[in-house]
């Protein structure tokens, strides 16, 4: 079974019905909804190189986390 983890928080979500057909999670902790697209958007290879790319040119933690929130 494929886990589900809560972007905003990742902790561990369960299912919680169907929006617009798609499946919905909850998180266990926060409490928060959120659909699985959102949920793997910041895990996709697309963000990985961009990660990966800002690390090389710096070192400077909050400048990555502006870049992924755009
Ligand atoms: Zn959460």
């Amino acid at each position: 079974m494929k886990k589900v983890y809560c972007p905003a928080c990742n902790e561990n979500s369960v299912k919680s019905g169907f929006q617009n057909r798609k499946q919905r999670y909850k998180c266990k902790a926060c409490n928060k909804r959120f659909q699985l697209t959102y949920a793997y958007e910041a895990y996709n290879e697309n963000t990985n190189d961009l990660i990966k790319s800002l690390l090389k040119e710096s070192c400077n933690g909050p400048a990555i986390y502006i870049a992924i929130l755009k």
